[in-house]
C-alpha cells in the first residue's frame, strides 16, 4: 500500500498486532503505538511529539535502515531517546514504544545510541575508548584489546589506539564513537544527527562505511538527519515529521541501490525524489505519497 492510499497519515503500515502475526511471526522490531510525550504542565506543557504511531518489521539477516528528518524541534531526537529508553523523553506521556514485542523499560544492550556530542571519555585512549562497553560487561582484558583492535581497523584508525579523543578529527572522534557503539553488537543502532559536523568528504566517506557496516552486523539503524540526499541515500523508509506539535505524516520507502553516493546522485529519480522530499519539508506538506519511483536498468522481459 502507497502512502496515498493509506487512510493513517503515517503511511507505513498502522501500529497494531504484528502485520504478519501468525505463531511462528516474529514480533516486530519497533512499534510506536499512538505515542504523545509532553514536556511540562499547564501552561508550561510542550508537546515533544503527538499520537506517533509506526512499525518497523524484524528483518532478520537484513535489517534496515530508517531515517527520520523533519524541522528542528519537531521530535526528531524525543523519538530516537523514547526507543532509547532514555530520560527525561522516556517515558512517554501516553501510548506505548514496544521494542521485539515488549514495552521499553529502560537503556539495554539491544539499542546503542550514537549522538552528535559523540560521547567519548576525554581522559581514556581512543582504544579504551572502544573497549569501554565491553569492560563494563566484564570482558576480560586481553580479549577486550582484541576486539577493539579490530574495530579500529574496520573504521579505519589504525595507528591512533594511544591517543585521546581531544587529539582527533571530528571525523575521527565520530568513527570512535560508531566503533564504541558497534562493538557491542547492537541489534538497533540509534543515530542523531551523526554526520553533522563533519566536511562533506568526510561525510560520504562515513555514509559508505555505516552502510558497509550495517550489512556486516544485519541490525536496524535509525538515522536523524537534516540532509535530505543523506536521507534518501541511506534510508530504506525515510520518516517525515512536521513540527508545532511534532508529528509523523508520512513514511516513504526508498530503493538503495548498491551505487555509491556520487553515482546516485547523478541519476534523475534521486535528483527529482531529493527535489520532491526538500519541497515537503519546506512546505511542511501533508501526507502527499510516493517520491519519484526508479525505474529498472532495463525493460523487464515479457512483461505487457
Ligand atoms: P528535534 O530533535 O527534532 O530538534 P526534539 O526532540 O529535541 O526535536 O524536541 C522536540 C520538542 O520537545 C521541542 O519543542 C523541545 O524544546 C522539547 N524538548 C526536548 N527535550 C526536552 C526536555 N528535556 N525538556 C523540555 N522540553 C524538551
Ligand atoms: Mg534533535
Amino acid at each position: 500500500m502507497t502512502a496515498a492510499e493509506n487512510p493513517t497519515p503515517q503511511g507505513l503500515a498502522a501500529a497494531g498486532p504484528a502485520a504478519t502475526a501468525g505463531p511462528e511471526a516474529l514480533p516486530d522490531l519497533v512499534v510506536f503505538r499512538n505515542v504523545t510525550k509532553v514536556f511540562g504542565h499547564g501552561a508550561g506543557a510542550r508537546v515533544a511529539v503527538q499520537d506517533v504511531s509506526f512499525v518497523v518489521p524484524d528483518l532478520p539477516e537484513r535489517g534496515e535502515l530508517v531515517t527520520i528528518v523533519g524541522p528542528s524541534g519537531c521530535g526528531k531526537s524525543t523519538l530516537l531517546r523514547l526507543i532509547a529508553g532514555l530520560e527525561p523523553h522516556f517515558p512517554p506521556t501516553s501510548g506505548q514504544v514496544l521494542v521485539f514485542g515488549r514495552p521499553v523499560q529502560g537503556p539495554d544492550a539491544s539499542r546503542g545510541m550514537v549522538d552528535q556530542k559523540y560521547s567519548l571519555l576525554p581522559h581514556l585512549t581512543v582504544l579504551d575508548n572502544i573497549a569501554f562497553g565491553l569492560k563494563l560487561r566484564g570482558v576480560g582484558r586481553h580479549e577486550r584489546k582484541a576486539r577493539a583492535l579490530e574495530w579500529m581497523h574496520k573504521v579505519g584508525l589504525e595507528g591512533s589506539e594511544r591517543k585521546y579523543p581531544s587529539e582527533l578529527s571530528g571525523g575521527m572522534q565520530q568513527r570512535v564513537a560508531i566503533a564504541a557503539t558497534l562493538i557491542l553488537g547492537p541489534r538497533i543502532l540509534l543515530m542523531d544527527e551523526p554526520f553533522g559536523a563533519l566536511d562533506p568528504k568526510i561525510r560520504l566517506r562515513m555514509q559508505e562505511l555505516l552502510i558497509q557496516l550495517w550489512k556486516e552486523q544485519q541490525g536496524t539503524v535509525f538515522l536523524v538527519t537534516h540532509s535530505v540526499e543523506e536521507a534518501l541515500y541511506l534510508g530504506d523508509q525515510v520518516l517525515r515529521m512536521i513540527d508545532a506539535p511534532g508529528r509523523l505524516v508520512e513514511t516513504l520507502q526508498v530503493p538503495r541501490p548498491d551505487d555509491p553516493p556520487e553515482t546516485l546522485r547523478r541519476e534523475a529519480w534521486f535528483a527529482a525524489s531529493v527535489q520532491e522530499l526538500r519541497r515537503r519539508l519546506e512546505e511542511g506538506a501533508p501526507a502527499a505519497g510516493d517520491l519519484p519511483q526508479r525505474r529498472a536498468q532495463r525493460p523487464s522481459q515479457g512483461s505487457s
